[in-house]
């Protein structure tokens, strides 16, 4: 069982209210059951539109989102909601507020139809005390809780219906550091005891560091390189991924390497520059051809970059000549 999405042109749309969301271009990365993956980049990346399309909450003009090999659009919302579950960043506005935190989990089950009436507060006192909260916490209502445990009860949530996947949309990043700590170590238990395929995004390259089994970076709406999490790290190819890899103090002295300081703001998502999105911060930039030939996604060694400093030019010119707009 796998979650997949590739995305060929050049962006979605928004499905439902309209919104805005940035543009995605040439995005295909998958997750398996058990797995861990990490997707990483600054705000405005396309981070979260990636979340939003592979739970449906908006959807793609080109390319598709397959879950087990099927388009989304294939199930039955109910049905995607069983198999795929999210937790979002905010604690603080996720939950209820009118709602007994017990209660909000056990809607979970009841929504989908799981567990006969009488079994299901055990359930929920079970999986309270799973994510670290006990059965007195049943009858609490959120505003009573702090971040970290609102956002286990956003877990538990989640996870009472046993969902295959779960997106994990910058779950931690509201939460001080040593809370944070704590959330994480939880999410990795479940996710092994559940064997459950997890799609982590954060701005925080370190957290994924020791988190992830495979990375994906990502940048104004494109991936940059991809591979295994720890081929990434110990020899970064991606200019941008060296960036942010020296941006962030890493507890590990082997991966302490000099700061490297990005030039200007990360540009407007409306406003994609031509050739190598990166090209206007770029400090290795080669020339003329990373402003004008947008680099394609190739492989090296076991990972994926899209930079011409690793060549694959016409490949480029072939698959992806068009901005975003
Ligand atoms: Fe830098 Fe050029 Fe590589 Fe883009 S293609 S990351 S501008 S070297
Ligand atoms: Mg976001």
């Amino acid at each position: 069982v796998s979650l997949s999405f590739k995305l060929r042109g050049n962006s979605v749309r928004p499905w439902g209210p309209r919104r805005q969301v940035q543009a995605l271009a040439g995005v295909s990365l998958s997750v398996r059951r058990g797995e861990m993956l990490g997707i990483a980049g600054e705000s405005g990346c396309g981070k979260s539109t990636l979340a939003r399309l592979l739970l449906k909450l908006i959807q793609a003009n080109e390319g598709s989102v397959l879950l087990d090999g099927q388009p989304l659009d294939w199930y039955p919302l109910l049905e995607l909601r069983e198999r795929v579950q999210m937790v979002f960043q905010d604690p603080f506005t996720s939950l209820n507020p009118r709602r007994r935190v017990g209660d909000i989990i056990a809607d979970s089950l009841i929504v989908h139809g799981k567990g006969a009436p009488a079994e299901r507060r055990g359930r929920v006192i079970a999986m309270l005390e799973r994510v670290g909260l006990g059965a007195h916490h049943y009858d609490r209502f959120p505003h009573e809780f702090s971040g970290g445990q609102r956002q286990r009860i956003a877990i538990a949530r989640a996870l009472i219906i046993r969902p295959e996947f779960l997106i994990l949309d910058e779950p931690t990043s509201a939460l001080d550091v040593s809370v944070q700590a704590r959330v994480v170590e939880l999410i990795q238990e479940l996710r092994r005891e559940l064997d459950l395929g997890c799609i982590f995004i954060t701005h925080d390259l370190n957290l994924l560091g020791f988190l992830s089994d495979r990375l994906a970076v990502m940048y104004l709406g494109r991936v940059v390189e991809t591979g295994p999490t720890s081929e990434i790290f110990s020899n970064p190819k991606h200019p941008y991924t060296r960036a942010l890899l020296a941006a962030t103090p890493s507890p590990d002295p082997q991966r302490r390497v000099q700061r490297i300081d990005l030039e200007g703001e990360i540009p407007s998502s409306v406003n994609v520059p031509t050739g190598c999105p990166f090209h206007t911060r770029c400090p290795e930039k080669i020339g003329t051809i990373c402003e004008t030939v947008r680099p394609a996604l190739a492989r090296r060694g076991d990972t994926q970059v899209s930079c011409h400093l690793y060549g694959n030019q016409e490949h480029a010119r072939a698959t992806d000549a068009v901005g975003v707009s």
